[in-house]
């Protein structure tokens, strides 16, 4: 059904209508209807709008008005507190739901330029057209490329935004210089290639572009552009030490971190880990077949000998267990952890802002590597070994480990070193 003959049909039309949403309320209803909301869905959004409107209307804000903010301080301030006379009310979520749709459309429709946007909004204007109708780009990933252009344009132009100068390479690598420690890599990865497809277009209108888009740096598309946390020696020793093996709930926590810094599981498996998982008899764990070391045996069976008087009747079949029965979840690990970590006084480091239960398997990772080396064994074998071992899906995911261990980068130059030394001989 067409949008006109759908809102003919309308209750709320006529508060749409006179309301500052009056022209929005077509393509609005087109996009619901395009992707196929349900009819009382589009009714609820509808009569959600139409109170909106009419709120704005009495309120004499308008359509260039909305924003996040001002859809925001409807549903906190005006809901709460309603008293308009018409019956027009869709509850709170629905409300939201509307609005968080009426925002994804305007964003959609900004861009379009209106003789009185400043440059870089008639600039934007004209780039989203471009990835719109000529890339055929998503409205929401048309949406964040302007974004993250009018950031930078907004940056070059400085204190004279009315003027759109054209932009050099130093400037792009100071911006990005800004951005960078605010950033994880993933994000700044998306930022230059959105500026990239602006200095696309820019070339396609004649400009020489090749020179600021080499300036911007190639972020790896890979979750390892970060690098592996893993304790020191020493590190490892005082965190070992800082368990009260006393209290129960110590001892518990000091077994679930042996499973992580000495057989290397991640923080998933030992929470799924059940009482069926631990073969005593032959020492492994059969969730995925995983010898035990005798030194995780003893913590293990210490454990459970005081889970089993503590908690007699378990309301699950983990092994790792609450004083009420229930299994202890990787947010209670990482709850431990952190409060440790904080015991020793250590802080994150790097690109995570706390300490990560991962940064236990790491530990492990690195530390058998290294004995590995140490004890002469071929590295490929042992590599894919571990690999295998810890569960990893790809062996490149094992080698990374090189790329940001001081001491298995010097392990592999030094052998690059004596490599290159006999290929030259
Ligand atoms: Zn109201």
């Amino acid at each position: 059904m067409p949008a006109d003959q759908y809102l003919a049909r309308l209750s709320c039309r006529q508060e749409l209508n006179n309301s500052p949403l009056g022209a929005t309320v077509p393509p609005y209803v087109e996009a619901l209807l395009t992707q196929r909301y349900a009819k009382s869905t589009i009714r609820l959004y509808l009569h959600a709008l139409a109170h909106f409107g009419h709120w704005m209307e009495a309120e004499t804000l308008r359509l260039e008005s909305i924003d996040a903010a001002l859809t925001e301080r409807f549903v906190r301030e005006h809901l709460p507190a309603c008293t308009c006379s018409m019956s027009l009310h869709s509850g709170v979520a629905d409300t939201q739901a509307a609005l968080r749709y009426l925002l994804k459309l305007l964003a959609h429709q900004r861009p379009v330029k209106s003789p009185g946007d400043d440059p870089i909004t008639a600039e934007l204007g004209r780039f989203g057209d471009y990835l719109q109708n000529i890339c055929g780009v998503a409205p929401q990933t048309n949406a964040r490329r302007c974004k993250d252009v009018r950031a930078l344009l907004a940056y070059c132009s400085g204190a004279e935004p009315l003027v759109l100068s054209p932009l050099s390479g130093a400037q792009i690598d100071t911006f990005l210089a800004t951005l960078i420690p605010r950033l994880r890599p993933a994000s700044l990865r998306v930022m230059c290639n959105n500026l990239r497809s602006y200095f696309r277009y820019r070339a396609l209108l004649g400009e020489s572009t090749d020179t600021l888009s080499a300036t911007l740096p190639r972020v790896a598309d890979w979750r390892h552009a970060t690098l592996p946390k893993a304790l020191s020696d020493a590190q490892l020793e005082a965190f070992l030490k800082a368990f009260d093996c006393s209290n129960p709930v110590e001892l518990r926590d000091y077994a679930i971190a042996r499973c992580l810094l000495d057989l290397g599981l991640s923080g998933d498996e030992v929470a799924h880990l059940t009482l069926k998982s631990v073969d005593w008899r032959n020492g492994t764990l059969k969730r995925r077949l995983v010898p035990l070391h005798p030194s995780v045996t003893e913590q293990l069976r210490a454990y459970a000998s005081r889970r089993d008087q503590l908690v007699p009747q378990p309301a699950c079949a983990q092994f790792f267990l609450r004083d009420d029965g229930l299994p202890v979840n990787q947010r209670a690990m990482l709850y431990s952890l952190q409060t440790l970590c904080r015991k020793l006084d250590w802080q994150p480091r790097g690109d995570h802002a706390h300490h990560r239960l991962h940064d236990l398997r790491h530990t492990f990772i690195v530390g058998r590597m290294l004995r590995f080396y140490e004890q002469g064994i071929d590295s490929e074998h042992a590599v894919l070994a571990l690999s295998t071992y810890v569960g990893h899906a790809r062996v490149s995911d094992t080698y990374w480990y090189f790329t940001g261990v001081p001491e298995l980068m010097t392990i592999a130059a030094e052998r690059f070193h004596r490599y290159a030394l006999g290929a030259s001989q």
